[in-house]
């Protein structure tokens, strides 16, 4: 029975491991979403930064409030 039960665990840990890098590759899939995040080049400095983190005033974008005085 002994050799029975190891190889089960061998098994199991196996199909464990590999649950767990079909999920990290599905979450890290959704995690990038190129199409929702736009980069953006600030007007100043020419910096490229995702559109969530920009700053858009006047129709112009910015990295930081430093910039957009
Ligand atoms: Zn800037």
């Amino acid at each position: 029975m002994g050799i029975v039960k190891l190889i089960f665990v061998v098994l199991l840990v196996f199909v464990g491991f590999y649950l767990l890098k079909k999920f990290r590759k599905l979450s890290g899939k959704m995690a990038q979403r190129p199409s929702t995040n736009k980069i953006l080049a600030c007007s100043v400095c020419n910096m490229h930064i995702p559109e969530s983190e920009a700053i858009i005033q006047n129709g112009k974008v910015y990295c930081s409030k430093e910039h957009l005085k």
